[in-house]
């Protein structure tokens, strides 16, 4: 298996053999396709298996292949990343920078404990992929800096992290500033009881993978 038979649009194609990938991993040959079919995905997955570009690449794709509805709002993404640290955040919104650096798609990152204002100046440019820490993503939906009613696809990555560090009602919080219609993508390392209770919450008919 390649990363061209899985059919991703050619500017991805083509970052991700500027990055040297030759081969895909196995999450992301199983994620992948799901993820471009458009259905919801719990994936059982540790760091270190190449589960970022497992969920990046394709939601790159689906955001490149169905322009936005309406011209693009400031403030108003239509991919929601949830991360719980905000190293992991960074990490995840550079991943998205170079795999869609060969696309006109805009991310950015934001987390808590640093100055709110240079985000709140960031979000006055439109954007189509956020990747957030909970708490501080809640601070700017009260403040209205951000707008999540377009938010089209969601990930909760590292999803057993998130639940251990107490992010699961500022995550039901989230969830409820979401439009109903979406697609979700789920990762956990780990399977607990609360996981399930919440995959069972925010995923419908989702594929379940594991590597
Ligand atoms: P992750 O599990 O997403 O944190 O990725 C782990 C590491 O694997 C990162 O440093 C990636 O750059 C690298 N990586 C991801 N996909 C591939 C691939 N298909 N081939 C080689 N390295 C990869």
């Amino acid at each position: 298996i390649t990363f061209a038979s899985l059919e991703l649009a050619e500017p991805l194609l083509r970052a991700v053999s500027e990055t040297g990938y030759t081969i895909p991993t196995p999450i992301q040959a199983q994620a992948i396709p799901q993820v471009l079919l458009g259905g919801d995905l719990l994936a059982a997955a540790q760091t270190g298996t190449g589960k970022t570009a497992g969920f990046t690449l394709p939601i790159l794709h689906r955001l490149l292949a169905s322009p936005p509805a309406q011209t693009r709002k400031p403030g108003r993404p239509r991919c929601l990343i949830l991360t719980p640290t905000r190293e992991l955040a960074a990490q995840v919104e550079e991943s998205v920078r170079t795999y869609g650096k060969h696309t006109s798609l805009r991310s950015m990152v934001m987390f808590g404990g640093v100055n709110i204002n240079p985000q709140i100046n960031a979000l006055r440019k439109p954007l189509d992929i956020l990747v957030a820490t909970p708490g501080r993503l809640l601070d700017h939906a009260q403040q209205k800096t951000v707008d999540l009613s377009g938010v089209e696809i969601l990930v909760l990555d590292e999803a057993d992290r998130m639940l251990d560090m107490g992010f699961i009602r500022d995550i039901r919080r989230i969830l409820a500033l979401l439009p109903k219609q979406r697609q979700n993508l789920l990762f956990s390392a780990t399977f607990s009881d609360e996981i399930r209770e919440l995959a069972k919450g925010v995923l419908t008919n989702a594929a379940e993978i594991s590597v």
